[in-house]
């Protein structure tokens, strides 16, 4: 059999193979800490819980409209605009199964072969892959690191413009590294957006998992709303990431073509799953409070214990659920490269993450090394025993 050509240019989400590969080891009879997936061990709350049984019951399980019941377009699009100052409506919404799917639809509807897409490196792969993968040319930018947290580079941006730029992929609040633009840089990266006529994708998977401060998001810059889709997920925010709740939120004429895409794909999201979002957004808070509050005493936890193992230095960020720490020290020290670090901490302590190497081919010149922990699937007790392991192992 052949397969189609094009697959040759399909990535994938190298997280899943390394849960894969601990979920082996564990399976064997070995005590596995988690922190490679950015998945949640923490309940979906009660009242989003019973909104879908209810949905069920009440005979919500046929197909609905392909965009989205307008109760959740409308609810989504509030939410939006009350926690980012913009102005969108139901029509600038289109209900998707997870954040991830706008990440494929918005390319197809935008770039043809040759357009040029730049995009953060290291990042979520799904970019990569989906840009590539539909023909685009895929420009990463990298991230150095700043005082208190990474950021973005934003001569890399500048320099990689060309006439043929058509998207940029912006994902402040950033899986992996956590970094978050400063409101200078935000404005920058606006001016040269509206200046160079290209489309943003504002990935805002983790605008909601904020620990201080308020994030910001892009769209509501001036001149933004209009050329921006915002990746909204449930997935986070809500510990839903098995339910396959999203949307993609922007100008109408990209918004149609998605949903468009929904009715060639999956016709609609899940019926009840929609209206669980609608209590999500809607319905009591408290939930999510909770969440929030657990991860943060999390991070707090995870980044000291980090920090005092030698050679290892780690940020502490105000946004999502990832650590980025830097181990170039260590690596040198113990002779490894990342995979065989990876696989020896795997099989001696069970503590199990992801390298930079997960988040994209390593730009030119990058001379540092790091990992990337997620915390948000692992409880404090084992987080400490978990980085207690990798200190000794680091000290051997
Ligand atoms: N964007 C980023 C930056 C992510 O880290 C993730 C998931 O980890 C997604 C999008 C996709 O989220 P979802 O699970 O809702 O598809």
């Amino acid at each position: 059999m052949k397969l189609a050509e094009r697959l040759a240019r399909l990535g994938t989400e190298t997280a899943f193979a390394v849960s894969a590969e601990a979920n082996a080891w564990a399976a064997q009879g070995n005590r596995v800490f988690p922190f490679h997936l950015g998945d949640l061990n923490l309940k979906t709350p009660a009242n989003v819980v019973e909104a879908a049984f209810r949905a069920i019951e009440r005979g919500k399980t046929g197909y609905c409209p392909n965009g989205g019941i307008p109760e959740l377009r409308e609810a989504l699009a509030a939410d939006v605009n009350a926690a980012r100052g913009t102005a969108y409506t139901a029509d600038s919404v289109s209900i998707q199964p997870g954040g991830k799917p706008t990440i494929g639809k918005l390319i197809l509807a935008l770039v043809d072969p040759g357009d040029e897409v730049l995009y953060p490196n290291p990042g979520f792969p799904i970019y990569e892959s989906q840009i590539e993968f539909h023909d685009g040319r895929a420009l990463p930018y990298g991230f150095q690191e700043g005082d208190t947290n990474f950021q973005l580079d934003l001569d890399a941006i500048r320099e990689s413009l060309t006439p043929r730029t058509k998207l940029l992929i912006y994902n402040d609040l950033q899986n992996p590294t956590a970094a978050e633009s400063s409101d200078e840089e935000r404005e920058e990266i606006a001016e040269l957006a509206r200046r160079h006529d290209l489309v943003v994708l504002s990935d805002e998977a983790y605008f909601d998992i904020r620990f201080g401060g308020r994030s910001r998001s892009i769209a509501s810059l001036p001149g933004m709303q209009e050329r921006t889709v915002i990746l909204y997920t449930f997935s986070k925010k809500y510990a839903m990431t098995g339910w396959r709740l999203g949307g993609a939120v922007g100008p109408r004429q990209i918004i149609d073509m998605i949903t468009r895409m929904n009715v060639n794909d999956e016709s609609c999201t899940t019926h009840f799953v929609q209206w669980a979002g609608v209590e999500a957004l809607t319905g009591d808070q408290s939930g999510a409070k909770e969440i929030l509050q657990t991860l943060g005493q999390r991070r707090d936890l995870a980044v000291d214990l980090l920090n005092s193992i030698p050679g290892v230095r780690c940020f502490k960020p105000n946004a999502s659920f990832y650590l980025y720490p830097n181990v170039t020290d260590v690596l040198q020290r113990k002779g490894m490269d990342y995979e065989t670090f990876r696989r020896a901490v795997l099989h001696r302590t069970g503590v199990s993450f992801c390298t930079r190497a997960h988040f994209g081919r390593p730009l030119p010149g990058e001379t540092q090394k790091y990992l990337r922990l997620a915390y948000s699937g692992i409880g404090k007790a084992d987080i400490e025993e978990a980085l207690k392991r990798l200190e000794r192992f680091v000290q051997e």
